[in-house]
């Protein structure tokens, strides 16, 4: 199975398998780095926020 969650930078979807873990850092089509997050058993996934990373300016 595989669940889905919607990527914060580009609005696409991010595909994880269902029994990812949370802390574990993918990186979408997009080129960015999303860590997964679960809460109340909902998979989200959120920027990485990389040290040295200066992508946001
Ligand atoms: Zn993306």
């Amino acid at each position: 199975m595989v669940v889905k969650a919607k990527c914060p930078i580009c609005g696409g979807e991010v595909s994880l398998p269902d029994d990812v873990m949370a802390g574990e850092v993918v990186e979408h089509d997009c080129g960015i780095a999303l860590e997964v997050v679960i809460e109340n058993n909902i998979v989200k996934v959120k920027p990485l926020e990389g040290v040295g990373e200066d992508w946001g300016e």
